[in-house]
């Protein structure tokens, strides 16, 4: 079909550039270890940090849901589609966050849309992280509200800002809390400080450390001691939780106007019963097998010092997201797909994703990891940065 040469143009472009990638589908369920292309290699780049995938007792709450409520709820939240269960849900998310109340969206990346175009008008203004997640880029495009960037975890560069955006009616600050491409924390209790001065609400998206930072997994705000302080906490139920699905952990208020204004929750339709079961079993899962958190953190400082040893660069990372840096966009991939004939799937990760030059290995290990499928995997860097001359 004819009209899209232009578009294909450009892929021939990405081609010819080495930067044009397949999708890469598993055979096999999500794990420590995945069959890809009938080979079995040592997953390291799921965001499956608990391995709760395939946990029993999400598994088992997913087939009695489906049982008792069926498939699907043929309805948005608004109209038809809330079943006792996307409530009750939500009462438990809230009372394990320690806010007053929680509501769930279809992903986190709507969430942070709805949220952000909803609860800003042309008299507020919106103070982001230059490094925040796409979602939340596009939260902000789809607002009236001024936008004011500030220079990534810079706090000079924040209160620079923020003394600009005096004459706004509501100022949100709005951080990612652990950073996906380069794993360090946001400097929550500066950004508090400076919020508590200049009297602005302080927004942080916890993607990557919902089930990972802070007492059972209760994210950056907890792990800083920060509770009653954040005014609202955005998670996602798609990475360390499991499953799929995002939520706003904040007051009463927001959740009731969110109701009636968060688009994609007016306009989109409610998650599935085996969904919203499963994401109940995995809040559970946190608060009953705590030593799954232990052992992940267990991990990544044997993977994290094992990298290190070998001499690759690693960069800043503070979580389980541990980028190995290595720079040209090409040499990346190449690095990936000579880490997989090694028999570990590491994605190489490259512009725009990240900035041009600074391509790398994002791996991510998780509670399913035994330390022998690690030592494993840090003999396959070793051999394939040998093979490219990296190292
Ligand atoms: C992954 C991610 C999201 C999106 O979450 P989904 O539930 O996958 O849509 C939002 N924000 C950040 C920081 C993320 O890393």
């Amino acid at each position: 079909m004819k009209g899209f040469e232009y578009l294909q143009q450009e892929l021939d472009q990405m081609k010819a550039n080495g930067t044009f990638r397949e999708l890469i589908p598993l055979e096999s369920k999500q794990g420590s270890r995945v069959t890809i292309k009938g080979k079995e290699v040592i997953q390291l780049s799921s965001n499956n940090y608990l391995g709760l995938t395939d946990h029993p007792r999400l598994k088992e709450a997913a087939l009695q849901a489906i049982e008792r409520y069926g498939a699907g709820t043929g309805s948005v939240r608004t109209i038809a589609g809330t079943l006792t269960m996307h409530e009750q849900f939500e009462h438990k998310l809230a009372k394990f966050k320690h806010t007053e109340a929680a509501l769930v969206f279809q992903s986190g990346f709507t969430t942070n849309q709805g949220v952000l175009s909803s609860m800003l008008t042309d008299q507020d203004v919106v103070i982001s992280d230059e490094l925040n997640h796409a979602s939340i880029i596009d939260g902000i495009r789809l607002t009236k509200a001024g936008r004011k960037i500030y220079k990534h975890v810079d706090m000079q560069s924040l209160e620079e800002r923020l003394r600009e955006s005096e004459s706004y009616r509501t100022k949100l600050i709005v951080t990612d809390g652990v950073f996906s491409m380069d794993g360090n924390i946001a400097p929550l209790p500066e950004i508090v400080e400076l919020a508590e001065r200049y009297g602005a609400l302080v927004m942080v998206d916890d993607a990557h450390a919902s089930g990972v930072l802070g007492d059972n997994g209760r994210g950056t705000v907890n792990h800083f001691g920060l509770d009653g302080r954040v005014h609202i906490q955005v998670g996602t139920l798609s990475k360390a939780i499991g499953v799929l699905g995002g939520y706003v952990a904040t007051t009463q208020t927001l959740k009731d106007y969110l109701i009636h204004k968060g688009r994609p929750f007016l306009f989109s339709t409610s998650h599935p019963p085996a969904v919203t079961a499963a994401c109940e079993a995995a809040i559970d899962v946190l608060l009953e097998e705590p030593e799954l958190i232990d052992k992940l953190w267990d991990n990544t400082k044997f993977f994290k010092q094992g990298l290190e040893q070998l001499g690759f660069d690693i960069g800043i990372s503070k979580t389980p997201i541990t980028p190995v840096m290595i720079g040209d966009e090409s040499l990346t991939h190449r690095f990936s797909d000579e880490l997989f004939k090694e028999g570990v799937f590491a994605q190489g990760i490259v512009y725009p994703t990240v900035q041009k030059g600074q391509g790398r290995v994002r791996t991510i290990v998780t509670a399913e990891h035994s330390q022998e499928a690690l030592q494993e995997a840090l003999h396959a860097f070793e051999k394939a940065a040998k093979t490219l001359n990296i190292l």
